[in-house]
């Protein structure tokens, strides 16, 4: 098993025996994230909903059917990217994440950020858009997703890295034109899909700056 998928799967135990706010009392099962550990291109949604929680994968409900087709549209795979979310318990009733919730669960995903070192994270409706964008010192070019979705933003907080913000696929179950944004904002996602990355701890730093070289 590579460094990266046990470094993942020790964050996976983490979260199961995680009490650092109070979802885990009403979740059903946390969702941590799924895809490849290779991933050069990341989601990150706001929490689990329903299905979800019944499941444990992430955006396999009625929005994770917008985000495969928005994927498919670029001739993304599932299986190649990685997905996953702010909160990795559910809220009851998928009410916002609060902010104490946030705070207590992002630790998680800043993790699976730098274990992953995606070249590019895709921020998905304006929970993960506002935390990604602040961490990654993108503050002062943060505006509601309506302003700002389908853009690029470049970062090197931990290392160069391209942050784009999007709608949440969600908006499209309940506005059918909004999935004609999200197809016309996921095209240009095509151009980072595949650039390869090696599984080896010493060629990450060598493909990672190829890469950087190619954004
Ligand atoms: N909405 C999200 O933000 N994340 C999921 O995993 C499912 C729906
Ligand atoms: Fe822990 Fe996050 Fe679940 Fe809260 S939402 S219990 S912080 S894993």
């Amino acid at each position: 098993m590579s460094n990266t998928t046990n470094k993942l799967k020790q964050i996976k135990e983490e979260v199961i025996e995680c009490k650092k706010c109070s979802l885990y009392k009403t979740r059903t099962l946390p969702v941590v994230g799924a895809g490849s550990h290779n991933a050069n291109i990341m989601f990150v949604g706001e929490a689990p909903g329903a299905n979800e929680d019944k499941t444990g994968i992430p955006f396999c409900g009625k929005a994770g059917k917008i985000l495969d087709e928005l994927l498919e549209s670029q001739g993304i795979k599932r299986e190649d990217v990685y997905i996953c979310n702010i909160l990795k318990c559910r809220p009851p009733q998928n009410r916002d994440p609060q902010r104490e919730e946030k705070e207590a669960c992002v630790s998680y995903l800043e993790k699976q950020i730098q274990i992953i070192r995606p070249s590019v994270i895709c921020t998905l409706g304006n929970h993960a858009t506002e935390y990604i964008f602040k961490k990654f010192n993108l503050k002062e070019k943060l505006q509601g997703i309506s302003k700002i979705h389908g853009q690029t933003f470049d970062s090197s907080l931990f290392y160069p890295i391209k942050i784009i913000s999007m709608y949440h696929p969600a908006v499209a179950t309940y506005n059918a034109n909004m999935k004609d944004v999200l197809k016309e904002d996921f095209k240009i996602l095509k151009q980072f899909k595949d650039i390869e990355k090696l599984e080896t701890e010493e060629n990450v730093g060598i493909v990672k700056a190829e890469q950087d070289k190619l954004l």
